[in-house]
């Protein structure tokens, strides 16, 4: 079974089409914890979030990206392939290398059960 999902570029972090098709497969990914932030800079800054004492920030479960450079060239990373690209671009990636068009991030089981909380300050 497939343990990442492709992420297209410009997308929310609330977005339908990544949280909550993951959920209905039983699956979680770290995204921060408000719903208007772009997945394209939260990821290349790190991306903390609430799930990242359990499953890491955003960046730490970046397995590979696509981007376009200055010269218009289209450029792959992961692990095998521009692997100092991927490495520099969880954290370091926003404005600075190139427009990132395309992630791939690991995805994670989600627990048998979850305690939801309501924080209200008066
Ligand atoms: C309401 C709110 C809640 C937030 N919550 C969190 C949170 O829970 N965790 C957290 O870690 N941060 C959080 N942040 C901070 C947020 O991660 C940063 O502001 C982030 O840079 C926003 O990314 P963006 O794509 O929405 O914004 P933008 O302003 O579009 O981009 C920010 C930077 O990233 C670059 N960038 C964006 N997309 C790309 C791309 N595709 N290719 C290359 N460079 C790109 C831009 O050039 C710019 O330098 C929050 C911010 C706000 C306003």
């Amino acid at each position: 079974m497939k343990r990442h999902v492709r992420i297209g570029i410009p997308i929310r972090t609330n977005s339908p089409k990544c949280l909550f098709l993951l959920a209905r497969q039983g699956f979680i990914a770290p995204f921060g914890d408000s719903p208007s932030v772009g997945i394209g800079g939260i990821t290349l800054g790190g991306g903390i979030g609430p799930l990242q004492r359990s499953i890491g920030l955003i960046s730490d479960n970046l397995l590979g990206l696509e981007m376009v450079d200055a010269k218009g060239r289209v450029i792959r990373a992961n692990k095998n392939c521009n692997a100092d690209l991927l490495w520099a671009s969880r954290g370091g990636g926003g404005g600075n290398f190139g427009v990132y068009t395309r992630y791939k991030f690991k995805v994670h089981r989600a627990p048998a059960e979850a305690t939801v909380y309501r924080i209200t300050w008066l």
